[in-house]
This record gives C-alpha cells, structure tokens and sequence, in this order.
C-alpha cells in the first residue's frame, strides 16, 4: 500500500470564521442573544413576545413570565450559553439561584431535556441535581463552579433522540457539556425526559425550540448573556 492510498481529499470542510474570542459567536452560528433584544425568544406558555428583562446588554429572568424558549426549533447543535448567578445570592440547595437550560423542549412547562443550572459554588443539593448535571439523571463529572456574581459558560453539544414513525426510540440523546472551559458531561446517553418524580422515559418528537426556565424559587433570578447555537443536522 502507498500512503496516497489512505488520504482522503474531499469533501473540504466549509470554512467558517471563528469569533473574535472563542465564546464570540463563528460565521456560521445563530446568534439567540447578543445584549440587544429577546426577538429569538417567546413565552414557553403562550408563544406570545418573551418578557424577560433586558438590561445593560444582559437578560434576566423574570419568574412571573415563565420560561421562555426560541422561537426556531433545532436537532443537533452546539450552543454556547453564558450565566451568572446574583452577587450575594439567598437561600440553600435547590433554591439557590435554580435556572436551567432545556436542550429540547417537548412542553409549555419543565417538559423537555433539562441541563442544571443552579448555584454549585459550596452550595451542597443531590448531586444529579447541582449546576452541571443533567437534571435527575447524571452529575457533573467534576465541579469546576465560580462563585455567585461571577459570569459562567456552558458549551454544549447535543445529539437529539431519534424516534420511529410509531413513535417508539430509535436512538437515545446523547450530551456532551464544558462548564467554564472544563468537560462535566462526557457524551452522556440520556434515558429520556427530565422527570422530577420518577423513572425517565422518551416522548417522540422531532424538532423542538431551546427553553430558558423561570423557576419559582425565591431567590433573586439570574441573568443570562452571549447565547448562540450552531445546527448540526
Ligand atoms: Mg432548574
């Protein structure tokens, strides 16, 4: 065998520009929020305009809203979503900063695929329920958390479940999770929905918009900044 033999020429990858930092959004990306405004967003319930705050190039949940989710739906993609928990945040374990990011959402309300997102900053909680886990289901591989009033990144990848025309699983979801830069979900096959009581299951569907969750806890709600997905089906 000659080394030609093994090389592979074509198709060339498309060029895509990167951000001018690597949590910039590439050429290719789908800016969701760039400080402007929430027009990528509608209210979860209702799909009316989202009304979320939006402040100093920020925005900040507003829990008598409700979640919000993009108005596009998605497949697989890799999304980059920046948050920050309130400087001197209140209260302990689950209601201590509780937010989360839902990869698919399959409902107006927490129905979908939850990824955490909570104060883990000495902030003790089950641990498949602290900031870096998907949500009932798989805990952080580690805890590389910084501490409340300090902005943090989640860089996501996510293969979306396939299903059968009758609805039954074809293929499982699978994630793969960096929290500040380090790896916290490591390709992770999902056993379906988040549940918050009982076993999880899968629910057919096939495109689904990204949620944003307005949880009820009562401490103060956190903002969110610099979210944007790439499609990768
Ligand atoms: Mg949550």
């Amino acid at each position: 065998m000659k080394p030609e033999e093994t090389e592979v020429w074509s198709p060339v990858p498309r060029v895509v520009t990167p951000g001018v930092t690597d949590s910039a959004p590439p050429s290719d990306a789908i800016v969701l929020f760039d400080g402007r405004n929430e027009n990528a967003w509608v209210s979860a319930q209702d799909h009316t305009p989202a009304r979320w705050l939006v402040r100093d190039g920020i925005l900040t949940v507003n829990k008598k809203a409700g979640n919000i989710e993009t108005r596009r739906r998605f497949k697989d993609f890799q999304l980059h979503i920046e948050w920050k928990i309130p400087k001197d945040i209140t209260g302990s374990g689950q209601a201590r900063g509780n937010s989360g990011v839902f990869l698919a959402s399959t409902g107006p309300g927490d129905d979908g695929y939850e990824l955490q997102v909570l104060d883990a900053y000495r902030n003790s909680t089950y641990v498949n329920g602290m900031g870096g886990s998907i949500y009932k289901q798989s805990p952080p591989l580690v805890n590389p958390s910084r501490p409340d009033g300090q902005w943090q990144s989640y860089d996501i990848v996510w293969t979306a479940p396939r299903f059968h025309s009758d609805g039954s699983l074809q293929s499982p979801a699978y994630v793969t999770v960096f929290l500040n830069g380090v790896l916290v979900q490591n390709h992770f096959q999902l056993e379906g929905q988040t549940l918050y009581i009982g076993k999880p299951f899968y629910k057919a569907y096939d495109r689904a918009p990204i949620k944003l969750q307005a949880h009820g806890d009562p401490s103060a709600p956190i903002s969110f900044r610099n979210i944007w997905v790439r499609p990768l089906d």
